[in-house]
């Protein structure tokens, strides 16, 4: 793959570079650059040309129980040989989604749950926003259409998950302010704000309010105290439905099987995706409350419809693997787990925090770390050391290195890998 790509390049061209266009990539920077992947075992990775690393990122936060797990691999292929995937809207359906809906509505933080499937965590926002606008066209609120979203939000890059972007940079480039008009940022963790623009936009214009519960993209950001007992009383308040964006922090990633339970939140839907299949599958969903699901199953010839089917919603064989995925995290006891490593990376960390000249802030969550760096360092650089050290990290925004390994890891390798991170950051100091 690289030779393709350093031939692009040899000829000062990027023209004759590798079809796969790689998306969200800046592609003179990233072009011949890209480390190839070709295997995973555990908490390590290797790249084609042999090198191990260790995975302190899960990939994109979302190999929560590792690499090459045998178990989900023989499941899925017994799954394709009896039943590829059937779709499961309107007269059909398939066994493994109906099974995964009531696994997932039996440990969702909303009672009563009704489920949507689909393929990842920008579809699950897509779901979720339509749903909320949906909810009161229904009810005949016709004005709710706004959907709020914090600065600094990312929830994926479908059409709304793009409007809703609280990272500027995803948001541009399209010709208009947001791709779907009706939206509005609110403060990240300043409350008073939030109200302010609720009475400035008109609780009678707002859909729904969406928010992670600790950002990830943006920085790894845990809530402020006292921010989500405010939003949660806002919402409550004005009638702003409240959809928690847990893609990241679903099953497990916070101690807790999702982290509404850490928060205290009470959603009306939530979204999910990553940790459900630790990536084995695209898999996403959304958990829907009852407020919301009960006019659609009435029972009577009027009863309106939810215009959302896919032909991959509750796709059999990513079902079949998130029903064992969810077994493996009980099994093996994962989510207790995070628990403990969270003690361990905050104790990891302190040094981190105390270099006061290169560390400006460390932000800790679960499993999840962030660790922002003072102007004369560069996380994309310390990123690029640490692959040569032998550890994945990433950038994100705010010159931020992303700490999120996976669940399985010991307690040693999880201080190695931050004090692989403070090596790196003392070299470049
Ligand atoms: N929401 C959050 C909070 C995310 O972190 C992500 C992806 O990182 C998404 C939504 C989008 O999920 P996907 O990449 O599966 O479409």
């Amino acid at each position: 793959v690289n030779e393709m790509a350093a031939s692009a390049h040899a000829a000062n061209t990027l023209i004759d570079a590798p079809a796969l266009w790689p998306a969200q990539g800046h592609t003179p920077t990233v072009v011949g650059r890209q480390l190839v992947i070709d295997r995973g075992e555990g908490s390590y990775v290797y790249t084609d040309d042999g090198r191990r690393l260790f995975d302190g990122t899960a990939g994109l936060w979302h190999a929560n129980i590792g690499h090459g797990n045998p178990e989900l691999a023989q499941v899925a292929h017994e799954q394709m040989l009896k039943l590829e995937t059937y779709h499961t809207f309107a007269r059909f359906t398939n066994d493994k989604a109906v099974v995964l809906g009531e696994l997932l509505a039996g440990i969702s933080p909303i009672e009563r749950s009704k489920v949507i499937l689909n393929s990842g965590g920008s579809d699950a926002i897509d779901v979720a926003c339509k749903l909320a606008r949906r909810h009161w066209q229904r009810e005949g609120r016709t004005t709710k259409k706004i959907i709020l979203s914090r600065e600094f939000a990312y929830h994926g890059l479908h059409a709304y998950g793009t409007s809703i972007a609280g990272l500027e940079f995803n948001r541009e480039g399209y010709g208009t302010e947001s791709l779907v008009p009706e939206t509005a940022r609110i403060s990240f963790n300043d409350a008073a704000q939030v109200e302010a623009l609720i009475a400035q936009v008109g609780a009678k214009n707002i859909a729904a309010l969406v928010t992670e519960p600790v950002q990830g993209t943006g920085g790894v950001n845990p809530p402020e105290p006292g921010y989500f007992e405010a939003i949660q009383r806002l919402c409550r308040q004005h009638e702003i439905l409240l959809i928690v964006d847990e893609v990241i922090t679903g099953f497990g990633r916070l101690g807790t099987m999702f982290a509404s339970e850490r928060y205290g939140l009470e959603p009306d839907m939530v979204t999910f995706a990553k940790g459900v299949t630790s990536g084995y599958a695209p898999l996403g969903g959304v958990l829907v409350s009852p407020r919301i699901w009960e006019p659609f199953y009435v029972d009577s010839a009027d009863t309106p419809i939810f215009r959302h089917g896919a032909t991959y919603a509750g796709h059999a064989t990513a079902s079949a693997v998130a029903i064992r995925h969810l077994e493996i995290l009980e099994r093996e006891n994962l989510v207790p787990r995070v628990s403990e490593l969270e003690a361990v990376l905050r104790t990891a960390l302190t040094g981190l925090a105390q270099r006061q000249g290169a560390v400006t802030e460390v932000r800790v969550a679960g499993l999840l770390g962030g660790v922002s760096l003072a102007g004369h360092l560069n996380a994309v650089q310390i990123c690029d050391d640490l692959i040569e050290l032998g550890f994945i990290s990433r950038p994100l925004r705010g010159n931020t290195l992303q700490i999120s390994p996976p669940f399985i890891i010991s307690d040693e390798e999880l201080t190695g890998y931050v004090a692989a991170i403070e090596h790196a950051i003392v070299e470049r100091e």
